[in-house]
């Protein structure tokens, strides 16, 4: 009899999409079966979960950890270590694999995402910089291998809930007027510019509503965040940026919705706990035991709805314009964006220098059409090196200001 279980490979599982997903699967061992564990460089993690699912492989990005994890199993473990991107490429192109879970963080996501695509495989998305940066290739794909892509990110996890589906399950716009996509307003929805000017990555990091990563709660704070969903919106749902309208909902009970030509708002509700979205995923079509708590409604009691404000927010403008400029500016915002949060998570920056960063590196890149991998890739590094070497004019002029 063969293995009626899925087999999946989770990239990026010591984050917290990763931990949420292992948590889910967990909870389902008559259905799912880890194929294989890939990770940066977190041996402790790695070896932990190693014992606790049993995979046939784990994926070690860093050498010197894969070193280590292949002397810290035990003799008779199951798991075989591979390392770096031919590791990672591996384990997500196995014939064996059915599912594959992309979580890693940042630009570093899409190698592997595209390769997930391309090899026809049922992908769970959460890493969405992938998208924003190679979403004509990375849809593409999809459509070439028969791929099947079910969103993560919880807004359009609740977008694909409330949208109507063809006789395969893909999504159509069928009816659909408007996508209304939810944020939270994160934790500086009322601070005012002064404030955020004096913010630490701590403050930054306390989302009101969602436990994350360290640099999508940074991105949650500028709104950039909202600015990459919007940009992955359009590409999972093949919609106009002007059929994507951007409503905050401070209490994030609503995930977003989905506006028809009849006057009809199809919304999905649901406790902030990514698991929902998740489980989803990984049962689709049929809907999972997630761990997650009922919705207590009278408990929430209101669901309160604002504009969103680009002055104070200037990283979802700048999103926006990037998409609006097409070709390769939405890599370019992307990468200023992982720079600028990287030193400010480092304390290099300031919170409100991040949008700067990112405006100026706009400014000094040529827009090219991204046709290829290497094309996204080169025009990511050429990103990356001018906004470091904005850093370093930035910090000598503070300097000198520190100075007078
Ligand atoms: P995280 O920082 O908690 O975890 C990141 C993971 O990526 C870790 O396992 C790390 O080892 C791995 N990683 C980092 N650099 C890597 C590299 N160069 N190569 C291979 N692996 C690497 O991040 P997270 O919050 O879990 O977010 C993961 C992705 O999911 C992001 O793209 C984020 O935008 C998206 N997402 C997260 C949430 C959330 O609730 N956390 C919600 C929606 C979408
Ligand atoms: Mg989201």
């Amino acid at each position: 009899m063969g293995n009626l279980r899925a087999l999946v490979s989770v990239l990026g599982f010591t984050g917290s999409i990763g931990a949420n997903t292992l948590d889910v699967i967990a909870r389902h061992p008559d259905r799912f079966e880890v194929y294989a564990l890939a990770a940066h460089s977190s041996v402790d993690a790695m070896l932990a979960q190693c014992l606790a699912f049993a995979p046939r492989y784990a994926v070690m990005m860093d050498e010197a950890a894969a070193t280590q994890l292949r002397q810290r199993l035990p003799a008779d473990a199951v798991t075989e270590v591979k390392q770096g991107d031919s590791g990672l490429a591996e384990v997500v192109t196995a014939p064996q694999v059915d599912v594959v879970m992309a979580a890693i963080v940042g630009a570093a996501g899409l190698p592997s995402t595209l390769a997930a695509a391309r090899a026809g495989k049922t992908l769970l998305l959460a890493n969405k910089e992938s998208l924003v940066m190679g979403g004509h290739l990375l849809m593409q794909a999809v459509r070439e291998s028969g791929a099947r892509l079910l969103p993560i990110d919880s807004e359009h996890n609740a977008i694909f809930q409330c949208m109507p589906v063809d006789e395969h399950g893909i999504p159509v716009g069928r009816g659909v007027d408007k996508v209304l996509l939810t944020a939270s307003g994160g934790p500086f929805r009322r601070w005012s510019l002064e404030q955020m000017f004096a913010a630490t990555p701590d403050q930054a990091c306390a989302h009101p509503n969602w436990a994350m990563g360290r640099k999508i709660s940074v991105d949650s704070a500028s709104l950039m965040n909202k600015g990459l969903e919007f940009i992955e919106a359009c590409w999972i749902f093949d919609l106009a940026p002007e059929r994507v309208d951007i409503v905050v909902h401070p209490q994030s009970i609503i995930h977003s919705m989905v506006q028809y030509l009849d006057g009809s708002v199809l919304a999905q509700m649901g406790n902030p706990d990514m698991r929902t979205a998740i489980a989803y995923g990984l049962g689709w079509p049929e809907r999972l035991v997630s761990g997650v708590a009922p919705l207590d409604l009278v408990a929430a009691a209101r669901l309160d709805f604002e504009a969103p404000d680009e002055s104070r927010f200037p990283c979802l403008r700048l999103a926006r314009e990037s998409v609006a400029a097409g070709g390769t500016a939405m890599v370019v915002c992307n990468a200023a964006n992982e720079v600028a949060v990287a030193a400010f998570l480092d304390q290099q920056i300031r919170f409100t220098e991040i949008p700067i960063v990112i405006e100026r590196t706009l400014e000094q890149m040529d827009n090219v059409e991204p046709i290829s991998l290497s094309v996204i890739e080169s025009a990511d590094g050429q990103s990356r090196q001018v906004a470091a070497g904005l850093l370093v004019d930035m910090q000598r002029s503070a300097g000198k200001a520190k100075q007078v």
